[in-house]
């Protein structure tokens, strides 16, 4: 009797061991059979990594950027075009992760969770994709990088079409390098697409923060005259500014970038306040654009002592910013406090988003009051004919690196047109002075770009 009643045991074990096998097995292929199916290992794919018979890629005004032809993957006939668009197109291989040839490889091969890539090739066509970037306006882009290694990002405010998106390094995606030790520092960060991945020391750029937590929190603070006599004591330590400003308003101090305003300003405000307010503008916050996470941007002064905190209100000590985070920023404060998430797809799939695409970053008089002061920034320090057609406002922002490097250049910023309502944000690597630098790569860009919205109206 105890034997039969063992075994009754051990069969029903066995039994629901394998239903449980199978349920998990199933589930699992419902999650994720559609990223299996792209692996460059799956042996059913036919060359170029499964793209060979994949849809077209197109952009905004239906140029193709890639498509397939005789059993090729191919890309547009203009190499610059290959050379600006590939961190958003991508290549046959999945390196560039975010690209839109390795997120929806599967939407692009046709695969079908039923048939797999089984069925005839009549049955199985790949779906067409149209982005929303406009190749020229990358192409721009890229030239105005004129070979330095960096970001540019421009986006629509009001629809969150991201209308340019440009990283280098980069390559030709029909001749894809290989990369060996000799060329490795060419090719350094080759397959991340900066724009949403990349994280630099946001230098000057920061001070927007800084302004935003002084104008929420300390009343008065506008009436305040500070001063600036080119290095002051916080904390035991020197903070330096790059010049000796004098007296000035919180308003000049931002215009002249002062690190000594925005250093004191750091300290009197505190940990909690400046970590509550960088938090609100999108540090330590990571965005959803088109099923790729952007990187966080980096605001801690967990374990800063009090110099430390200083230096993280003008963008240095441990802060990091991301490119696109600091576009998106830029855009709230240009469309009264509210994101519209940017999109790089036009048409041709289901938006993996869920939920709303909108979000209140910080309240509308808030965002009033820092548009009127990046808008200062630029008629009374950049001057207003930085930008020949359009009314910006902006923040520049030069990021010590150390090492003996030159430091990176930034500029964030937006245009207030009706009919251009574009924020944007450069980063030039390793490209000195954020104004002499990264602001003609802004101009040219944001230019490019408000080419297209006009036209479009
Ligand atoms: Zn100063």
């Amino acid at each position: 009797m105890t034997k039969i009643h063992f075994r009754t045991i051990l069969v029903l074990i066995i039994a629901l061991s394998v239903i449980f096998g199978m349920g998990l097995f199933v589930y699992r292929i419902i999650v994720h059979s559609d990223e299996w199916i792209q692996h460059t290992y799956n042996g059913h794919l036919a060359g170029n990594g499964g793209l060979a018979e994949a849809g077209i890629i197109y952009d905004r005004n239906g140029k193709v950027l890639a498509y397939s032809e005789n059993k090729l993957r191919l890309y547009n006939v203009d190499d610059i075009t290959r050379l600006s668009t590939l961190h958003v197109v991508g290549d046959d291989s999945m390196n560039i992760s975010s690209a839109i040839q390795s997120s929806y490889r599967s939407h692009l091969t046709g695969y079908q969770f039923f048939f797999g890539l089984g069925l005839p090739k009549s049955l199985r066509r790949g779906h067409d994709i149209t982005l929303t970037i406009d190749a020229d306006a990358c192409n721009t882009a890229y030239y105005a990088l004129d070979g330095y290694n960096g970001a540019v990002v421009v986006y629509n405010y009001k629809t969150g079409e991201v209308l340019c998106s440009v990283s280098t390094p980069t390559y030709d995606p029909l001749n894809p390098p290989e990369i060996t030790e000799e060329n490795e520092s060419e090719y350094d960060g080759v397959y991340v697409d900066k724009v949403l991945a990349g994280r630099y020391a946001p230098g000057s750029t920061f001070k927007v923060v800084t302004l935003a937590c002084a104008l929420e929190n300390i009343p008065d603070v506008e009436q305040e005259i500070f001063s600036c006599n080119g290095s002051k004591k916080i904390g035991g330590k020197e903070v330096t500014c790059m010049h000796v400003h004098g007296d000035l308003t919180l308003k000049e101090g931002l215009s002249q970038s002062c690190n000594i305003v925005f250093a004191e300003l750091a300290e009197r405000l505190g940990k909690d306040k400046m970590t509550k307010t960088a938090n609100e503008l999108g540090f330590n916050v990571s965005y959803e654009i088109n099923g790729t996470y952007t990187a966080k941007g980096n605001y801690n002064v967990s374990k800063a002592n009090t110099n430390d905190l200083a230096w993280s209100g003008i963008g240095q000590y441990t802060v990091e910013a991301n490119p696109m985070q600091m576009a998106i920023m830029c855009g709230a404060i240009a469309n009264d406090g509210v994101i519209v998430m940017p999109d790089e797809i036009r048409s041709g799939v289901t938006k993996l988003q869920a939920g709303s695409t909108q979000k209140r970053l910080i309240s509308a008089e808030l965002a009033r009051k820092l548009d009127e002061y990046m808008r200062y920034d630029v008629t009374n320090y950049y001057g207003d004919d930085l930008f020949p057609t359009l009314t910006v406002c902006a923040k520049t922002g030069t990021a010590e690196v150390g090492e003996g490097k030159e430091p990176h250049a930034w500029m964030i910023g937006y245009a207030q047109d009706e009919d251009a309502p574009l924020a944007f944000a450069v980063i030039v690597e390793n490209g000195g002075y954020g104004y002499s630098t990264a602001g003609p790569v802004a101009v040219s860009a944001m230019e490019a770009c408000a080419l297209i919205t006009r036209n479009a109206t």
